[in-house]
């Protein structure tokens, strides 16, 4: 018999950046850890169409997934903690919402009918929600959905939410509320009184949150739980409280306490166990009890933001539990760096990670960064333009080619060693234009990569325009910058690596939308390997 796939919303009240993406990542870990197949969703409400052509500062990082969609970072979340690729259908904006029914209007399949918020708009959101639930893959769908109640912006997806407990049966959809619960210090008291507003704001548009998720930063009591229970409408055990954690991976086990999980399955009609968290909580405790530390620079323009290279950080928490260590990673602006203050900033460095980006804004400190590691044998990972600054470092300063540069930042450059491809060159759109995605490449035997990932195949997402140029690749290679890892098909370059260098490898792709919790990226367990191996090398050296 075909199970009927149970949707759960999580929607947020009273203010943004309560951490939304996280419960429902743990949520999904505790119904997963029961044997349940679960995907996330995320809703997002702006009129973007995805937030691939957002500014970092507005947004943090871009995630990409398998088939090339570039989606909000809570998918990022969602990969990380399930193991499970996201998709396309994962992330949906109001733009792409939109786009969808004024194609289809002009395509006159309205049929002359006015086209309205209500049904159209809905019934497309409805759409949308149902495409994960009807592919047969999951038992529960559990939507996200970006934004707090009350927002203009929010209404069809709450009403879409409203008309979806009706279509599918109240035991089919239940709706978990995130709130946070203030805590006033001048009175010294945790106040309800911002939730009872934000789910009354959900019943105005006809939802009853069935599950109340606290955010707090105090415990709150027994009688704080009795009152939320009666003013909200919701039982007392539906009543869960989040306390702030020292790290989100403690979440899954701190909602397990709560009883979020059983909650939520006694309401969807399901049977509930206790989960196997088994392999999760390994991780924990070698993330929790490292037996040595490493220093990696994160050399990048956005650094002073936390969610703009959020995939990486997870990534370092990921290889640094396999590897026992504390990595510490210190952000390095390179807009201030320069050939004065480079040694003063990196020396002391056990690694030094050279980030994506767009643009010309702190290129040439990367590229001043690429060249201290290289000179100094500091194990070095460049990820996307970080790879480009290393082409382009090795052009200039082993190859001698004096101003060798990327198109993107200096069209006249005399040597464009990183270059926009025929086919790029036409396209004018900014949005969904780049290489997205995954594709495959094909390692070189006896290289570096080729033991770090232990096999020659690999799959890798992508999201750049420019690209290596391999009208410099003889040169390159002769000088002793290897190229060694090529997608099979164009021959492009997507690895290099210096051989003579401890750890030197810089990728065109970006590895850190693949590491999860379970799965922890390979070049990042290997690169933090080798900062440790340099730690303890650069302590001996000062010990003698
Ligand atoms: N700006 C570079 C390109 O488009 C690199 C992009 C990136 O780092 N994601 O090729």
């Amino acid at each position: 018999m075909k199970r009927t796939t149970k949707y759960i919303f999580v929607t947020g009240g009273v203010t943004s950046s309560l951490g939304k993406g996280i419960i429902a990542a743990s949520l999904a870990k505790l119904l997963q850890a029961q044997g349940y197949r679960v995907t996330i969703q995320k809703l997002d409400p702006y009129i973007n169409v995805d937030p691939g052509t957002l500014n970092p500062y507005e947004h943090g990082e871009c995630y990409v997934t398998n088939d090339g969609a570039e989606t909000d970072l809570d998918l990022g979340h969602y990969e990380r903690f399930l193991n499970v690729p996201t998709s396309q259908a994962n992330n949906v904006t109001t733009g792409k919402i939109y786009q969808s029914v004024i194609e289809k209007e002009r395509r006159g399949e309205f049929l002359g009918k006015t086209v309205q918020v209500i049904p159209h708009i809905t019934n497309e959101i409805k759409e949308r929600i149902q495409i994960l639930g009807n592919s047969g893959d999951f038992d529960i769908v559990i939507t996200e959905i970006g934004g707090t109640v009350g927002d203009i912006e929010s209404l069809p997806y709450i009403e879409a939410v409203r008309q979806l407990k009706w279509d599918l049966g109240e035991h089919n959809v239940i709706v978990v509320h995130l709130t946070l619960i203030p805590y006033l210090s001048a009175a010294g008291e945790l106040k309800t009184k911002p939730t009872q507003h934000s789910v009354k704001t959900l019943m105005e548009s006809g939802v009853q949150a069935d599950v109340l998720v606290c955010r707090t930063e105090h415990e709150i009591g027994d009688g704080i739980r009795t009152k939320l229970a009666r003013f909200c409408n919701v039982q007392k055990e539906a009543v869960i409280q989040s306390i702030d954690a020292s790290t989100i991976y403690d979440v899954p086990n701190m909602m397990l306490e709560e009883g979020l999980d059983k909650v939520v399955l006694k309401k969807l009609g399901l049977k509930s166990s206790t989960p196997d968290l088994t392999s999760w909580n390994e991780f924990l405790s070698r993330h929790k009890n490292p037996k040595s530390e490493v220093t990696i620079g994160l050399i990048g323009k956005y650094v002073e933001l936390q969610d703009s290279y959020k995939s990486i950080l997870e990534s370092f928490i990921h290889a640094g539990a396999v590897n026992e260590v504390k990595v510490k990673v210190e952000s390095v602006h390179s807009e201030y760096l320069n050939k004065d203050n480079i040694k003063e900033k990196l020396s002391h460095l056990d690694g030094a990670l050279v980030a994506p980006g767009f643009g010309e804004r702190g290129i040439e400190g990367k590229i001043e960064a690429v060249r201290y590691v290289r000179e100094n044998n500091i194990p070095f990972l460049g990820i996307c333009l970080g790879m480009q600054m290393a082409v382009i470092e090795y052009a200039r300063n082993v190859l001698g080619l004096e101003g060798a540069n990327s198109t993107e930042m200096d069209k006249n450059t005399s040597y464009p060693v990183i270059y926009l491809m025929e086919e790029q060159k036409a396209i004018t759109n900014k949005g969904g234009t780049m290489r997205l995605g995954a594709w495959d490449c094909k390692l070189k035997e006896d290289t570096i990569v080729s033991q770090v990932y232990n096999k020659i195949n690999i799959e890798e997402r992508h999201r750049h325009r420019y690209e290596y140029n391999n009208t410099y690749k003889a040169q390159l290679e002769a000088a002793g910058m290897k190229a060694t890892g090529l997608n099979p098909e164009t021959g492009l370059v997507e690895i290099i690596e210096i051989p003579k260098h401890p750890w030197f490898i810089g990728v065109q792709y970006h590895p850190e939308y693949k590491s999860t919790v379970s799965n922890p990226h390979p070049l990042f367990v290997a690169f933090i390997k080798a900062a440790l191996k340099h730690s303890l090398k650069k302590n001996s050296v000062s010990m003698t």
